[in-house]
């Protein structure tokens, strides 16, 4: 995960974001060598960022607020989306925050394909 330490943004040239490489652990970076990404189709913000030790490229989703001060700090910015076939195209309610836990455990059942085509009538 990365979370900007930079502070005061916009004139703070210097400002570091922080992460954790699988491999190699915390590590430091100067915050414009963070790509933040916003995907078009849902609006969410996630990062790019490069292990500056082993080279490999993370990526992870991240708050708004820590997209936004990563911007602030001259970090790129690129913008995604899926293509429309690679959609979900659900009609039901959108899933609320207190519906989680209840979804985690859906989603850890062993039969969870068979429940969730049970659930869409294509069984
Ligand atoms: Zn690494």
């Amino acid at each position: 995960m990365v979370g900007g330490d930079g502070g005061t943004g916009l004139e703070d040239w210097t400002a570091h974001a922080k992460g954790t490489c699988d491999g190699c652990g915390p590590f430091r970076v100067a915050a414009t060598s963070v790509t933040v990404r916003q995907r078009l189709d849902d609006g969410t913000w996630s990062y790019r960022v490069r292990c500056p030790s082993c080279e490999r490229w993370m990526l992870a989703s991240m708050r708004p607020r820590v997209a936004l001060q990563l911007l602030l700090a001259r970090a790129p910015f690129e913008a995604w989306s899926l293509p429309d076939s690679a959609r979900e195209c659900g009609h039901g309610e959108p899933v609320s925050i207190y519906e989680l836990p209840q979804l985690r455990a859906d989603l850890a059942r062993i039969d969870v394909v068979d429940v969730l085509r049970a659930s869409l009538g294509v069984g």
